[in-house]
């Protein structure tokens, strides 16, 4: 562009020079010849002149071009901040000003591009959904840090990759086509054996469009929420078993005693004695799933205060004496070999009743007759340790981790023979986690079975006032189980 203004210029120059001396020539030619060198210095130093003034005017309008041709170059290249100096004629500064406006327009435009992309990032980055996005050609173009917890890859190795060879969950792919292949919106859930294993809701949306546009797929880990389906549907059909069978029994006591047995002194007797038993297992049952019940709920309120141990466990030993010694068992009381007796703990009185009635009823129940049941405490810096131990049947070593599950019995007939209900280690477990504190098993099949109950210890304020009455020194923090 400059080459040819520059040229063109110099032509224009050299026409009019050239015009000029053939003027000069035809008017008069004597003169012409005579004053040729003066003529000929003359237009050298015209074509001087005239090739510099070419030059800057040429380099003068052609400058602005140049510069919006770089500042165009700069915009192509992502630096849309770039600014052209407004120079050179009216008309060019005038474009310099325009093209300056829209660089600033798509700077503008391109951070909150940028800015939208970086907070949909952060949305499907924090999602609880795994997010896969895919393109025309099932590749990955996107996955989220979710969907490669789920899937078990890694989210930025798989983009570009193809969908079918990073997904190697058998099943996973058979859904997705189906969903790209389907109409609208696509689910199905998928019973994943894992390791680990897994319920996985999987959704299938295709991007709208012509052909075969991508699609998103979005994962739901619904495994937690099948877990405590399963549970329910296993709860409600032992609640169901375990309310038939004694109902079952009293039912049948009840025709037989109709259909004559009533008349029978000894049969009466018998029958009756059988309604009661049965009756009172209802009782204990419907009790129990109560107390659980409020404890699941959420709406059984502790208030833990210092509540001296020793004097908790020999009542509730005194509770259990008749029972022991029906069954000529001796009841064991242990205070700590080395430190103070009377120690308090920090719990709701109700609930730590409750953890103590139900674990030396179970040592009474598994102990068989001529046994010996010991209850012994210990103390530490923050908690307070209690054992309820026995020398009865013992639990497998196999069945020790479930034994505080719901309905969980090793041995069902026996627990129903001694008026078990399956529950009340549950009830242990849930009561003593939400007084913050822990509950262990250890048993020797045959040998006999210790069950070990820490809880947090009183202050040593409010265990000063134990041997008085209860303190509650503590700030009271009820706590909803
Ligand atoms: P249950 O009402 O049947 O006793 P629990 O929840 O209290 O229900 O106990 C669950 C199971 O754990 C019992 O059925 C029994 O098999 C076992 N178990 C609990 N305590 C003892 C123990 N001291 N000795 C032996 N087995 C026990």
């Amino acid at each position: 562009m400059f080459q040819r203004l520059f040229l063109t210029y110099l032509l224009l120059v050299g026409a009019v020079v050239g015009l000029v001396g053939a003027a000069l020539y035809q008017r008069a030619e004597d003169l012409f010849y005579e004053s040729v060198h003066e003529v000929a210095a003359v237009v050298v130093v015209v074509f001087i002149v005239a090739g510099v003034a070419a030059y800057v005017l040429a380099r003068r309008f052609t400058r602005p071009l140049h510069a919006l041709t770089e500042g165009a170059r700069r915009i192509a290249a992502g630096d849309f901040d770039y600014q052209i100096r407004s120079q050179g004629a009216r008309e060019l500064a005038a474009l310099a000003d325009a093209f300056n406006a829209m660089s600033r327009r798509l700077a503008e435009t391109f951070d909150l591009l940028e800015h939208d992309r970086e907070q949909l990032r952060a949305i499907l980055s924090g999602m609880v959904e795994g997010v896969i996005a895919i393109d025309e050609h099932r590749r990955i173009v996107f996955a989220n840090d979710r969907a490669g917890e789920l899937l078990g890859f890694n989210v930025k190795a798989v983009v570009h990759q193809a969908l079918d060879e990073m997904l190697l969950q058998p099943g996973l792919l058979e859904i997705i086509h189906k969903g790209l292949s389907a109409n609208g919106p696509y689910r199905q859930e998928l019973e994943w054996k894992g390791p680990p294993p897994r319920n996985l809701g999987v959704y299938v949306s295709r991007f709208p469009g012509h052909g075969m546009p991508g699609a998103v797929i979005v994962l739901h880990d619904t495994t937690e929420l099948r877990q405590a389906e399963r549970l329910r549907q296993d709860f409600v059909a032992n609640v169901s078993h375990e309310l038939k069978t004694p109902l079952a029994v009293i039912k049948s006591s009840v025709e037989t005693l109709v259909d004559g047995a009533a008349e029978e002194p000894e049969s009466r007797q018998l029958f009756l004695q059988q309604i009661v038993r049965e009756a009172d297992r209802l009782e204990e049952l419907i009790k129990d799933l109560l107390t659980l019940a409020r404890i699941e709920g959420g709406h059984l309120r502790l208030e833990p205060q210092a509540i001296p141990l020793d004097r908790a466990i020999s009542e509730c030993l005194e509770r259990h004496h008749p029972r022991a010694e029906n069954k000529t068992l001796t009841l064991v009381e242990k205070p700590p070999k080395d430190g103070p007796a009377d120690v308090a703990v920090w719990a709701d009185a109700d609930a730590l009743q409750q953890i103590l009635d139900n674990l030396v009823d179970n040592a009474i129940k598994y102990t068989p007759n001529g046994g010996r049941i010991t209850v012994r405490w210990s103390v530490a810096e923050e908690t307070v340790s209690f054992e309820v131990e026995d020398t009865g049947v013992g639990i497998p070593a196999a069945d020790l981790p479930r034994v505080f599950e719901r309905f969980y019995r090793v041995d069902k007939a026996r627990s129903r023979a001694v008026g078990g209900t399956g529950l009340g280690l549950a009830i242990v477990k849930h009561l003593v986690q939400a007084m913050k504190g822990q509950v262990r098993v250890s048993s020797s099949v045959g040998k006999g079975t210790t069950f070990r109950v820490t809880l947090p210890r009183a202050h040593p304020l409010a265990a000063q006032a134990v041997s008085g009455t209860v303190a509650n020194e503590r700030p009271p923090e009820p706590s909803v189980v």
